[in-house]
C-alpha cells in the first residue's frame, strides 16, 4: 500500500499495535530491536517505555546492532554536540540499510522535535525510515503500521499533550526503575532547549503515579527514581488539588522495603512543605538535588531563573536547621556569556556556604535556538576552563571533608553493581546518594544492606558489610 496511506487519519496506536504484531508474528523469526537512549534520565524512561511498545508489538532486542531488524536511537538535544554525535552514528549505520534494505531505521526524541533536524534527517539520511519527537510513545506504533504499508518516511514530530498510560516498560535495571511523573517544562531558562522540545507541563494524574509504584515495590524494585523536568511544581495543572509534596505523601503509604528519589527540582519551588515532606517520609532518601547553577544575581537574572541567591540559600538553611547533616547537591554553569570573576566568586562563596555533597558541573556550551545563545559573550575560553578547574578543586576538598562524617558509622546502603576500578567490591548508594565500596558477593546486588564505614580517602568511600 500505498504511499496513498493518510497519515493524518491513522488508525488507533491500539489497533497499529496489533497489526504490527500480527506482521512480525509471521515473519520466519522474531525480529530484534536494537535501541539506545541518548541524555537524561528521562530519556532513558521513555527509551524502556519504548522497548515495552516493541516488545508488544513482537519484538525481541539485541545488543548486537548488526542482528537488528529494527534500530532506534532516543536522542538528546540539551547540547549541540550531543546532536553532532547522533548525526555522526547515523552516518555509520547508512551500509546496514544497504546491506539489509528491510532494516527499519528510527530516529526520536528532543533532537528530532526540532524541525531543522528533522528536515535534515529527511534531507541527507534518507536510510531514515521513522523520525519522531518527544511524543513517540504514543506514536511509534502509527509510524511503524505506515512503513509496515509501504511507507518510505514516516514523521510525527508534534508534540501531544496526552498521557499514554498503562504502557508496560522494558526495565534496564531489575531494582531501580524511573518513575515519570510529569512531562514537559514552563520555565524558559534562557540557556536551556527543554521547553521548545518538550512543551509545556503536564502532571500524571496520582492515581497512575501510585498504582506504578505500589506494583514495581511489589515487584521488588528497591529504588524508584520520580522524574519531571521541574517533579516541584507536579500538580500544578491538575484540579485535584495534589500538589508534590502531597504525591510524596501518598506514596509514602505504600509498603516494603524501598527509597524514593527524584530529580530534578527547581530551586523557585522547594517550598518548606516539600521539604518537610521529604524530612517526615520514611521511604524518601535524605537527599536533595537543588541546581543552583551560579552564585551571581545578575547571572540568574540572565538565565531567568527566578530566584535570587539570598532566596535559594534561605531554603538550604531550612532543611539543614531541621537536620544540619541533610546532603544537598547541584547543577553549576561556569562561564554563562560575560560571566564576570566577581560573578564567578559568588558560585564558590555559594559552594562554601552549603557545603554539597557533589556537584555537576558544566562549562557552558551555546545551544542554538535559545535566548543565551545570542547573549554577548567576552569571557575567554582559557577564563572558563580555570575557573573550573578552581570550582573542582574546591568541591574536591569539600566532599572530602563531608565524607569523613561517616567514618567509624554503619549505614544502610543499596547494593547496586560492581566497583570499576576495583571489581573485586561491589558499590552501592546511601540514602544520602553517596558512592561506597564494599567486599561483598554479586548476590547481594539489589538489595540493602549494612555497611560500617571504615575509610574515607581521595573521595572514595569504603566500608565493610555488617549486615544483610
Ligand atoms: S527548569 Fe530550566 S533548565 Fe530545567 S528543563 Fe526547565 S527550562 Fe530547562
Amino acid at each position: 500500500m500505498p504511499e496513498t496511506l493518510d497519515m493524518n487519519h491513522l488508525p488507533s496506536p491500539e489497533f497499529c499495535v496489533q497489526e504490527v504484531r500480527r506482521w512480525t508474528d509471521a515473519m520466519p523469526q522474531q525480529p530484534l530491536a536494537y535501541v539506545h537512549s541518548f541524555g537524561c534520565q528521562l530519556n532513558v524512561a521513555d527509551g524502556e517505555k519504548l522497548s515495552g511498545i516493541l516488545k508488544q508489538m513482537g519484538y525481541g532486542f539485541t545488543g548486537d546492532i548488526a542482528k537488528a531488524s529494527l534500530i532506534l536511537y532516543n536522542t538528546c538535544a540539551v547540547r549541540e554536540n550531543a546532536e553532532d554525535r547522533v548525526f555522526g552514528t547515523l552516518g555509520s549505520i547508512k551500509k546496514l540499510k544497504r546491506e539489509n534494505p528491510a532494516l527499519i531505521i528510527c530516529v526520536t526524541g528532543c533532537m528530532t522535535a526540532q524541525q531543522q533536524a528533522a528536515d535534515k534527517i529527511r534531507e541527507s539520511y534518507r536510510h531514515v525510515d521513522i523520525v519522531l519527537g518527544t511524543s513517540a510513545v504514543s506514536r511509534l506504533a502509527q509510524m511503524l503500521y505506515a512503513v509496515m504499508h509501504g511507507k518510505k518516511y514516516a514523521q510525527d514530530i508534534e508534540i501531544y499533550t496526552d498521557i499514554p498510560e498503562g504502557q508496560e516498560a522494558v526495565r534496564e535495571s531489575s531494582f531501580k526503575a524511573s518513575v515519570p511523573i510529569m512531562f514537559g517544562c514552563n520555565n524558559f531558562c534562557t540557556y536551556c532547549i527543554v521547553p521548545y522540545v518538550r512543551g509545556r507541563e503536564r502532571s500524571r494524574r496520582p492515581e497512575h503515579i501510585i498504582a506504578e509504584v505500589r506494583e514495581l515495590v511489589q515487584q521488588g524494585y528497591r529504588e524508584i527514581m520520580l522524574l519531571g523536568q521541574n517533579v516541584n511544581s507536579y500538580g500544578r495543572d491538575l484540579e485535584n488539588g495534589m500538589d508534590f509534596p502531597a504525591l510524596l505523601r501518598e506514596l509514602d503509604k505504600i509498603e516494603g522495603e524501598f527509597w524514593i528519589r527524584f530529580m530534578s527540582s527547581h530551586p523557585k519551588d522547594a517550598t518548606p512543605e516539600m521539604m518537610d515532606a521529604i524530612l517526615a517520609c520514611r521511604h524518601l532518601a535524605k537527599h536533595l538535588h537543588l541546581p543552583v547553577q551560579s552564585g551571581s544575581d545578575d547571572i540568574l537574572r540572565r538565565m531567568n531563573r527566578r530566584y535570587t541567591v539570598s532566596q535559594y540559600l534561605e531554603k538550604v538553611r531550612y532543611i539543614r536547621s531541621r537536620d544540619p547533616e541533610f546532603s544537598l547537591t547541584t547543577d553549576l554553569i561556569v562561564g554563562f556569556p560575560d560571566e564576570t570573576a566577581e560573578d564567578f566568586e559568588g558560585t564558590l562563596a555559594v559552594m562554601r556556604e552549603v557545603r554539597y555533597d557533589n556537584v555537576y558541573s558544566f562549562i557552558y556550551s551555546k545551544r542554538t535556538g535559545t535566548k543565551a545563545a545570542e547573549m554577548p559573550d567576552a569571557t575567554t575560553d582559557a577564563e572558563k576552563s580555570e575557573r573550573m578547574q578552581r570550582l573542582l578543586a574546591l568541591q574536591r576538598e569539600i566532599s572530602v571533608e563531608n565524607n569523613r562524617r561517616f567514618l567509624g558509622r554503619t549505614i544502610r546502603v543499596l547494593a547496586d553493581g560492581q566497583s570499576r576500578k576495583r571489581p573485586e567490591l561491589l558499590t552501592g548508594r546511601s540514602t544520602e546518594n553517596m558512592l561506597v565500596e564494599f567486599a561483598g558477593t554479586p548476590e547481594l546486588i539489589g538489595t540493602f544492606v549494612n555497611i560500617r564505614i571504615t575509610e574515607t580517602h581521595n573521595g572514595l568511600v569504603t566500608g565493610e558489610l555488617v549486615s544483610v
